[in-house]
């Protein structure tokens, strides 16, 4: 362990977070220590909000991450084209279900209405 730095939910060793794929204990510097899951990746064309044009592919790279010293786990998406957020569980779960609502099959935003 390195005394020298923050180990909350690491006992004995071991991380208690079981998505956590920190090497607790070697890291090199404290805000290394937080917990992180490991980031499932996606390659998506977008491009940020007050953009113009048809963007660009750029990764898109979600996971959990949970600060040293702090007591809740966020959903973090983290872009290519400079943008990034961070949800609560319960956040990304309203947006997940919101976003099927909507685009899914038979939402409102599913379709253009200008498709042929
Ligand atoms: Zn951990």
């Amino acid at each position: 362990m390195n005394e020298g730095f923050p180990t909350d939910g690491v006992d004995r060793g071991r991380c208690i977070h079981p998505w956590c794929v920190t090497e607790h204990g070697v890291t090199v510097h404290p805000n290394d220590e937080d917990h992180r899951s490991a980031g499932v990746a996606l390659t998506v064309r977008a491009r940020r909000a007050e953009a113009h044009g048809s963007g660009e592919a750029t990764e898109l790279e979600l996971g959990a991450l949970r600060r040293a010293g702090e007591s809740e786990t966020w959903i973090v998406i983290e872009t290519g084209i400079g943008a990034s957020l961070a949800l609560t569980r319960d956040g990304a779960r309203l947006l997940q279900r919101r976003l099927h609502d909507e685009i899914g099959p038979g939402g409102t935003l599913a379709r253009d209405g200008d498709e042929r």
